[in-house]
């Protein structure tokens, strides 16, 4: 991970080198000015392995700071309140945390637990006050996110979700590029996302915290990026599922679907995710005037893309720490991403999910 000057440093060469991307108060822009603004100040519930990458990235943000632990295991929160500076004032654990509402030194929650547990812990989350930011997949159903949605907007706080890629340089710049017509009307997405899952004895093979399985894990990259990469909702979907070892992989837990969608448009999607074979991640699109094709398309990169224009050349800086400073920008200063990340992005994606695994057991082809 670099430092904040290379960061920085890297910020100013694209913005020398690089027509700004984001939007007219980009972050990139933004990156250039010294900073005195509001910092905002986050909790990080669940100390796991994404959360610890976060943790690492947070500390090049400029407009974003970790402050505070939310952990069932009080070795880990020692360890971290060593780590980053944290007081003991802000450590709370899954029992106590709703006494964060009388905490005015945090701002906001990042909720990096399984997903089963998203949906309890940001409605918890909103009724103390305190902004929700959630992993992906944001529920394991649209009626968990639905009600995670109604329940920040009772609060009147935010409700976004870990969408990494919506700040990532490369991706940005597909986004902007459709946008402006450079491929024309889309046609075509074909997205493949999946790994090998390792360790059969996870949280991810358990359907009570996962939800399901690739789909909810990996899969759901391939839902988010055909709607970015395309521009529209999808009307239609069908799927089909192959299970090639129900031990693993139990009942509820998929291990590979294969799904299509289809868009008001007429562009369709083609699209795998899968646990059971790697190398893929892959997005390609295609448009009456031109294509794109990103390989890796939403790892922690470097993302490496062309188009019919040439190699994508935008930087790679750390995903967490543009979602984090970006986020902050979003609520300080309503600064929007080209393609959102609050809580109405999230349950779209959840609706697809749900329609997905409705097809696969149907066998048919259902409406969106
Ligand atoms: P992990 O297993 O490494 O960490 C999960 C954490 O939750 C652990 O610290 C664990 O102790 C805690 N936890 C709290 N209650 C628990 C319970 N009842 N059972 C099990 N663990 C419990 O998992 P992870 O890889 O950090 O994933 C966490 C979330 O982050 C998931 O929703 C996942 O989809 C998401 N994630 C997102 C990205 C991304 O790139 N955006 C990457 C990885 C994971």
């Amino acid at each position: 991970m670099g430092t904040r000057r290379d960061f920085l440093g890297k910020m100013s060469l694209t913005a020398l080198s690089l027509p700004i991307l984001y939007s007219p108060t980009s972050l990139f822009a933004a990156c250039e000015q010294p900073y005195d603004g509001p910092m905002l100040r986050v909790a990080i519930m669940g100390l796991g392995s994404y959360g610890t990458r976060v943790a690492k990235a947070m500390v090049d943000c400029k407009r974003a700071k970790l402050v505070g632990v939310i952990s069932g295991t009080p070795s880990k929160i020692l360890k971290w309140q060593a780590t980053y500076d944290i007081p003991q004032k802000n450590c709370y654990n899954y029992d106590d945390f709703d006494a964060i509402k009388d905490n005015p030194d945090i701002d906001a929650v990042y909720i990096i637990t399984p997903n089963a547990l998203h949906c309890e812990q940001a409605i918890r989350v909103a009724k103390a006050g305190k902004h929700v930011i959630c992993e992906k997949p944001m529920a394991i159903n649209a009626e968990e996110a639905e009600r995670m949605v109604n329940a920040c907007k009772d609060a009147k706080v935010k409700l976004l979700v870990g969408y990494r890629m919506h700040f990532e340089p490369k991706t940005v710049e597909v986004i902007r590029m459709r946008q402006a017509g450079e491929f024309g009307q889309p046609k075509f997405f074909q997205g493949q996302s999946g790994f090998v899952m390792g360790n059969p004895n996870q949280w991810r093979l358990d359907k009570e915290l996962s939800g399901g399985g690739a789909m909810m894990d990996i899969g759901i990259y391939s839902i988010n990026g055909a709607r970015y990469m395309l521009g529209e909702e999808p009307i239609w979907i069908t799927a089909q599922e192959t299970k090639t070892d129900p031990v693993k992989f139990k009942e509820g837990i998929d291990e590979t679907i294969t799904f299509q969608m289809g868009f008001p448009s007429g562009a369709v999607a083609s699209c795998l995710s899968t646990y059971a074979m790697n190398h893929l991640d892959r997005f390609y699109m295609t448009g009456e005037k031109g294509w794109v094709e990103m390989r890796p398309s939403t790892g922690y990169g470097p993302i490496k893309g062309r188009t019919h224009k040439g190699e994508l050349l935008q930087p790679h800086i750390t995903h967490q720490t543009l979602q984090m400073d970006g986020m902050a920008q979003l609520i300080f200063e309503d600064v929007q991403p080209l393609v959102p990340v609050d809580g109405e992005e999230g349950l779209r994606d959840m609706k697809i999910i749900d329609a997905i695994y409705k097809a696969v057991k149907t066998g048919g082809k259902v409406d969106l």
